[in-house]
C-alpha cells in the first residue's frame, strides 16, 4: 500500500550503491551520486593553452575516467550521461557564459554504430544545447588516404550552420592526442570565430607539459 513515508531507493548513477536516502535528500544537489564519485566528479574547472587555443578541462584521462566514458559511450549506457558535465554544471555554464556551443563530431558510421551522440546526450542533461557545425569524414577512402591527407581534410564546416556571435565554445568528451579538438579549433578560426574549449577529461601528458 502507498504511504507517504514509502521512499524510492536512489542509486548511484556510476556505481550502482544504493543511496542513503533521507526525508531531506531533495536538497542535495547531487544525490545520484554516491559520496565516492561525488568526490571524483565534482572538481574546479581548470585550464592551460595548447597552440594559442584555450582549453577548460575537469578532469584527468585517468583508467577511472576512461573506463566512464568507454562504457557511457560504447556499452550505450545513457544514463551516465548525468556524470559528465553536470556534476559542474555551475561552473561550466559560468564559463560559457551564452555563449553557442558547437561540439566536436564523430564519423557518421560511429554514430550511427552508437545510436546516440553521446556529446550532446550529456550536454542535454544538463539542460545545454549544442550546434552540430562540423562533420567528420570517415569513409573507406577516407582510411586509404596517407596520415597527413587525413588528418587535414577529416573534418569540415557545414556551411549552412548558423552560429550566432563570434565567439564559440567548442566542447569535446576528451582530449588524447589533441588532434581532433585543435582540428577543429583552428577549422573554426579559419571561418572567422573566437574559439574556446571545453573537455571533460584530458590526457595528463598535456597537463604535465603545459602546466600553467
Ligand atoms: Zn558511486
Amino acid at each position: 500500500m502507498y504511504s507517504k513515508y514509502s521512499k524510492r531507493q536512489h542509486h548511484c548513477l556510476w556505481c550502482l550503491t544504493p543511496l542513503d536516502t533521507h526525508d531531506f535528500s531533495f536538497l542535495i544537489r547531487h544525490d545520484y551520486l554516491c559520496e565516492e564519485h561525488q568526490k571524483i566528479l565534482i572538481t574546479p574547472i581548470k585550464s592551460i593553452v595548447i597552440k594559442d587555443i584555450k582549453i577548460m578541462y575537469y578532469h584527468e584521462y585517468t583508467p577511472k575516467i576512461a573506463s566512464l566514458l568507454f562504457r557511457y559511450k560504447e556499452h550505450k549506457d545513457t544514463p551516465l550521461a548525468g556524470c559528465l558535465f553536470l556534476p559542474n554544471i555551475k561552473s561550466l555554464k559560468r564559463w560559457i557564459h551564452q555563449r553557442p556551443i558547437v561540439i566536436v563530431p564523430s564519423t557518421l558510421d560511429k554514430t550511427q554504430q552508437r545510436g546516440f551522440i553521446p556529446l550532446k546526450t550529456a550536454l542535454s542533461a544538463c539542460g545545454l544545447e549544442c550546434i552540430e557545425a562540423l562533420k567528420k569524414d570517415g569513409s573507406q577512402d577516407q582510411k586509404k588516404k596517407s596520415k597527413h591527407l587525413r588528418q587535414t581534410t577529416q573534418f569540415r564546416f557545414n556551411c549552412e550552420s548558423v552560429i550566432p556571435g563570434s565567439n564559440i565554445v567548442l566542447i569535446d568528451d576528451v582530449c588524447t592526442t589533441g588532434h581532433s579538438l585543435l582540428t577543429c579549433a583552428k577549422l573554426l578560426e579559419s571561418y572567422g570565430y573566437h574559439v574556446e574549449c571545453c573537455v571533460f577529461a584530458i590526457h595528463s601528458s598535456w597537463t604535465n607539459e603545459y602546466l600553467v
